[in-house]
């Protein structure tokens, strides 16, 4: 079996056919966390976990983009593509009511993202410190809750760092794009990594080389990062294939054993 441990059928990309894809995944014995990124989506994902008695599950939580939409005009919406994001607040009653579900294994994505950023330094300090203050108020949500975190991060690792010195959650990167000395910085502090599709855009072959297969998950992030070899534009959960084939060429290891430990590494962190 394989677990993808971050895919976005909640996405409006599936709005037609999610449940196609699901059940396309489900025969090839691949499970998968649906990753909610604003309140809309995190129900989503929670409505299309309860459709399934096993291996569908959510993560809720609020996209750091949406936070700060209001401070700085983001060109990319993280579930459309190219919308201009629109801005919205945590409340944390409103997914503590999502949480009931026993679907829900996680809070995410969550972090800090630095990529579209205001250009003069009173609003950029403003932008960081409405991100960090969102990011926060989820992490005490997450403990509170007894649930592991799903990291996003996006050029703000040295700030990602500091934050979770100071907070013990357990998670997963998502997504990792940084060097191997930030890489085992969070792997020192216990979190596991997240490898999906973006490995055919950034060199990440140190990272996957010398971090222990024990600490890695594997991921679609779909609709986004699609393997070329997929030979489709659209990213589903089947195609975490190719990641899987990735992982085993650069660490010389062979597929089953790949498959077995990164599902295993889902399943402690999930709890499912
Ligand atoms: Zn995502």
């Amino acid at each position: 079996m394989l677990i993808d441990a971050h895919a976005h059928l909640n996405f409006n990309a599936f709005r037609d056919d999610f449940n196609e894809i699901i059940e396309r995944s489900l025969a090839e014995n691949i499970w998968m966390i649906n990753v909610g990124t604003k309140y809309e989506t995190s129900k989503r994902a929670v409505e299309i976990a309860e459709k399934y008695e096993k291996g569908i599950y959510a993560a809720i939580g609020l996209h750091p983009i949406y936070s700060t939409a209001g401070i700085v005009k983001i060109k990319t919406d993280p579930e459309e593509g190219n919308f201009v994001a629109s801005r919205e607040d945590f409340d944390s009653e409103r997914y503590k009511e999502l949480a009931k579900s026993e679907k829900v294994v996680a809070i995410g994505e969550i972090g800090l993202d630095y990529y579209y950023k205001p250009k003069t330094k009173r609003k950029l300090e403003l932008f960081k410190e409405k991100q960090k203050e969102v990011f926060l108020k989820q992490l005490d949500l997450a403990k509170e809750l007894n649930l592991p975190v799903i990291f996003h991060c996006r050029m703000a690792h040295e700030d990602l760092l500091e934050i979770l010195k100071n907070h013990q959650v357990p998670g997963v990167i998502h997504c990792f794009t940084g060097n191997w000395e930030q890489a085992k910085q969070y792997l020192d502090m216990g979190f596991y990594l997240g490898i999906n599709g973006i490995i055919y855009k950034l060199d990440l072959k140190e990272v996957i080389e010398k971090a222990p297969l024990e600490k890695i998950l594997i991921e679609t992030d779909c609709p986004y990062l699609t393997p070329p070899q997929a030979g489709v534009e659209r990213n589903e959960p089947i195609f975490i294939k190719h990641i899987v084939q990735e992982i085993v060429k650069i660490k010389n290891l062979d597929f089953q054993k790949v498959a077995e430990t990164t599902s295993q590494n889902a399943k402690n962190l999930f709890r499912i």
